[in-house]
């Protein structure tokens, strides 16, 4: 496993599920959730981030939700 930035995206990690394997491991996240279909938590608002929902439906309910 390559993590050439690991500890620095640790520590800017928005993710809030912590026993995760791949937190700080953007790469293996990203191909994690692609593979599921799903979208990375990192890239929800805060208040959808925290469902742990990474659907892209949930995406897309937290992102407009947002705009109003
Ligand atoms: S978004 Fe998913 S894979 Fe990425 S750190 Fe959070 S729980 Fe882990």
């Amino acid at each position: 496993m390559t993590n050439c930035n690991l500890d620095k995206n640790k520590k800017i990690c928005t993710c809030t599920y912590e026993p995760c394997p791949r937190k700080g491991a953007c790469c293996e996240c990203i191909a994690y959730h692609h593979r599921m279909g799903e979208i990375p938590g990192c890239l929800f608002t805060k208040e959808g981030e925290r469902t742990y929902d990474r659907s892209i439906k949930s995406f897309i309910k937290f992102s407009q939700q947002n705009r109003l």
